[in-house]
């Protein structure tokens, strides 16, 4: 060791905590965080090797499922969220997939919110069905609907708060109750709350999954994601599956994604108060049908939104009185926002969910979760508000 002590984060506040959190230090003592860009490792001796797959000597064996630059992002994310343990994978989808994966076998049930990603759609309503596991999905913001949905054989209830791509609020310390009750677990998919506005687990949620491609990187990089939990449902329904069938993160992308934890809560905090600049901006403006922004007043779900989130978040939903027309001239119009379907990126992004990704869906299932043929997503990025709020204005005089 060339450090003085490791410093014991645990104590320490979340801004610290991003920075120092999960350093494992190698023998040369490096200051950043090291890239161990290695499938494997090497044993001073057979017996050392013998010790070490039995888990009766401590290290790495495969980089599969351990590597010490994965390990740091694993433990500085684990510190972040206030979970006890953390597994990284290689995109969002493959933590949405395999945290559910885990959770259940042929014969069971799940039950989730019909307003989200999606990719998350098609694991619970096309794909988990193939394997025998049925599902149930409900409009996540009727407490009413998740109970009638319940089975004896309902083991996940899935869900997304705010919602992709209009920013609904589910009330997770309500459905965490109703799934406990019926003895079933809660997931919760965090990635637009990020860590920092809203924490799931001490909502009463039991596995929350990240897209570390989005805020986390937060620099339109990579691709990463994570499955956090208590330690027992970690070993218990995710750390086997992981291990045995390899959706692992690679090392480098893991080494950019806790770089980016570094400068996570600045760029959040900056890029959420041009967010609530631009939706107040916005509200009200001609051709502007309306503004969704959680910690606005008119916000249809304001007060469980500020009860569960610390803050309305980086993405506006701005919903345009011309359908798609309008959409397309309003956002073809604007030079600095970027066309784009990332989100939680440094450069703002607008994306027309109804033609990218939502276009999958049938026109009447998308107006069933509120999408409409006028609604833009906006992810808004770290320039300065005012040349936003010039470029956005450009889009306005575009409708005509
Ligand atoms: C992007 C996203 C995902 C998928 O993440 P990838 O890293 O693109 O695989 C899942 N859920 C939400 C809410 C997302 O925004």
């Amino acid at each position: 060791m060339t450090e003085k002590t490791p410093l014991d984060t645990s104590k320490l506040r979340t801004a610290t905590r991003v920075v120092h959190g999960g350093t494992l230090r190698s023998q040369f003592g490096e200051t950043s965080e090291a890239l161990f860009l290695t499938q494997g490792y090497v044993y001073e001796s057979m017996e050392a090797a013998e010790a070490r797959f039995k888990g009766e000597a401590p290290g790495f064996l495969y980089s599969r499922f351990s590597n010490p630059t994965i390990a740091m992002f694993e433990r500085r994310m684990a510190e972040l969220e206030g979970a006890e343990s953390a597994r990284a994978t290689g995109s969002g989808m493959s933590a949405v997939t395999f945290a559910i994966m885990g959770q259940v076998k042929a014969g069971d049930h799940i039950v989730a919110a019909k307003a989200m990603f999606g990719s998350c759609r098609y694991v619970v309503e096309e794909m988990m069905p193939r394997f025998g596991v049925s599902c149930t999905l409900v409009d996540g913001t009727d407490l009413a609907q998740w109970q009638a949905a319940m089975q004896p054989n309902t083991k996940v209830l899935f869900l997304e708060s705010p919602t992709n791509p209009q920013l609904d609020i589910i009330d997770i310390a309500a459905v965490a109750k109703i799934a406990h009750a019926g003895g079933a677990a809660l997931t919760v998919d965090n990635v637009f709350a990020t860590p920092l506005l809203q924490s799931p687990l001490e909502l009463g949620a039991d596995c929350v999954v990240y897209s570390a491609t989005k805020h986390i990187d937060g620099q339109g990089r990579c691709l990463g994601g994570v499955i956090l939990a208590s330690e027992a449902f970690i070993q218990e329904k995710v750390h086997n599956l992981l291990r045995q069938t390899g959706p692992a993160l690679s090392p480098f992308n893991a080494w950019v994604l806790l770089k980016g934890l570094e400068t996570l809560p600045i760029r959040v905090a900056q890029q959420m108060a041009s967010a609530a600049t631009i939706a107040d901006h916005l509200a009200g403006k001609p051709g502007v049908a309306r503004i969704l922004y959680p910690s606005r007043k008119d916000h249809p779900q304001h007060e469980l939104a500020m009860r569960q989130m610390s803050g309305g978040g980086t993405l506006v939903a701005i919903d345009l009185a011309g359908g798609k027309d309008g959409a397309f001239r309003f956002a073809n119009a604007l030079k600095i926002i970027k066309i784009s379907n990332n989100l939680g990126d440094a450069k703002s992004l607008i994306t027309h969910p109804a033609t990218t990704t939502h276009q999958r869906m049938a026109p009447e299932a998308r107006a069933d979760m509120g999408i409409g043929e006028g609604l833009l997503r906006l992810s808004v990025g770290l320039e300065d508000v005012a040349d936003l709020m010039d470029d956005l204005d450009r889009g306005l005089s575009a409708l005509g």
